[in-house]
């Protein structure tokens, strides 16, 4: 038995160890002073609720000294993030998603292909799962693409992406909606994206959110080329959570997924984050917003009611963002795409699994299963010969006030996604076919 002086030196050298590797999380007020306090100090802003009006960061602990001795910012609550504590066991690492998707292949090898779409720096592969109903064809069908984890420690998005196909592929044939999906759609499926970072915050920092290049890391989410390091929506220094990289593109994670993106041509994309409960839709960079006469922010808004979360441009929920994922794919592959962060400030990076995995994918199903319905909303399919047609034109109709050009897809096909309404259409290229008056109040078949 230790004596008192024996206690009280156990106690001091165990609370040493630990401060060495703490780190806190630290929430203030939500307001645009405090949003230009954390980014001038390069800090790593965690998350928003907007519930409460507030924001949150993740500081060490010399950063934690400094704020808790300024006046510039109160700090409403704090709590120490340990930064050797691991989520719990039953969320997945690299290999348990190899795994995963091996074993539905085998089970449902008749609508599912496995493509390994890009090897991680550490030589990881990168998987992408497609479900549809002749899985190895290209059926000109439209695509839908949902990603997973491009930050190491979101712990809870692979959880919604696994769902989602084992939910797809269990219910195919037994439910008259999802044999549809399946039937008329290419589900494209990436359960986990950045798998080294997400193996480093199992075995190192379990606040690790970066890719691993060269130990300090570069944010995947702000490598891409649409706009990086265009509005101090990044960082320059390695050391910085959102470390932008040397160049656009600099990360082959980044590559794989841009390879990926412009060979299926998805309709719709969405990239799950933690935490918030916000539905980011492009631009990332104040004040951009989607032309208003496009659908995008529609969809966005339908999704946050879905699933009560609020729905806005990253500059409007957070803070600027440049070099993002959503930003690229709509403005190079006319994708919709969306950024949806899954728990609140509530529940953090880590929330305790068998609390809240299971409401948590099933509170999403309604945000994904959206995408479905929407694809069979207002909206145009077709196909063309893209040897005389490469883009349609949509005017406000009997004017010339032109609202959105499309570019129609290598393989002649085209699904425009747009608000309710009648439009002058246009197909353009070596030959021009016109059509005045379309109303395209639900979905409208064009093909000749
Ligand atoms: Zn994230």
């Amino acid at each position: 038995m230790l004596n008192w002086k024996g206690s009280l030196l156990a106690l001091a050298l165990a609370s040493s160890a630990v401060m060495a590797e703490d780190a806190y999380i630290v929430r203030f007020d939500l307001n645009e002073g405090m949003k230009s306090y954390l980014r001038a100090n390069q800090f790593d802003v965690t998350g928003v609720n907007y519930k409460t009006n507030e924001i949150e960061a993740l500081v060490t602990e010399e950063e934690f000294a400094r704020i808790s001795s300024q006046k510039s910012a109160v700090i409403k609550f704090s709590f120490p993030q340990s930064l050797s504590a691991s989520p719990d066991d039953e969320y997945k690492n690299p290999e348990e998603i190899t795994e995963f998707v091996n074993d539905i292949h085998a089970k449902y090898p008749d609508i599912t292909t496995v493509k390994v779409i890009g090897k991680t720096l550490e030589g990881r592969d990168i998987l992408a799962i497609k479900i549809s109903d002749n899985p190895t064809e290209d059926e000109k069908e439209p695509a839908i693409l949902v990603n997973a984890m491009h930050h190491a420690r979101e712990v809870m998005t692979p959880e919604i992406t696994t769902d989602m196909v084992e939910y797809i592929v269990t219910n195919y044939g037994q439910k008259t909606e999802v044999t549809n999906w399946v039937n008329n759609t290419e589900i494209w499926v990436i359960p986990m994206f950045n798998l080294d970072g997400n193996n480093k915050m199992w075995t190192e920092n379990s606040m690790w959110r970066k890719n691993t290049r060269g130990g300090y890391g570069v944010d995947i989410n702000r490598n891409y080329p649409t706009g990086w390091n265009s509005c101090n929506g990044s960082s320059s220094y390695q050391s910085a959570q959102d470390y932008r990289g040397t160049s656009a593109a600099s990360e082959p994670e980044t590559q794989a997924m841009m390879n990926l993106v412009a060979s299926i041509k998805p309709v719709f994309n969405i990239s799950y984050h933690s935490y918030s409960e916000i539905v980011i839709y492009p631009f990332g960079c104040r004040p951009r917003k989607t032309p208003t006469t496009e659908a995008v922010e529609q969809v966005g808004a339908e999704i946050g009611k879905k699933l009560d979360y609020r729905p806005g441009t990253a500059w409007e929920l957070l803070y600027n963002a440049d070099g993002g994922d959503i930003d690229w794919m709509y403005t190079e592959h006319q994708v919709i795409p969306f950024v949806i962060e899954v728990n609140s400030s509530n529940q953090g990076f880590h929330p305790d699994y068998h609390e809240w995995r299971d409401k948590t994918v099933l509170r999403n199903r309604a945000g994904w299963q959206h995408l479905f319905a929407r694809l069979n909303g207002p909206s145009l399919h077709g196909a063309v010969d893209s040897k005389d047609y490469q883009v349609i034109k949509l005017y406000k109709p009997g004017t010339s006030q032109l609202l959105q050009t499309y570019k129609i897809n290598p393989n002649g096909t085209f699904f425009i996604i747009v608000k309710a309404g009648v439009y002058d259409l246009s197909f353009e290229g070596t030959q021009v076919k016109k059509m005045s008056n379309v109303d395209v109040s639900s979905k409208v078949s064009v093909n000749f």
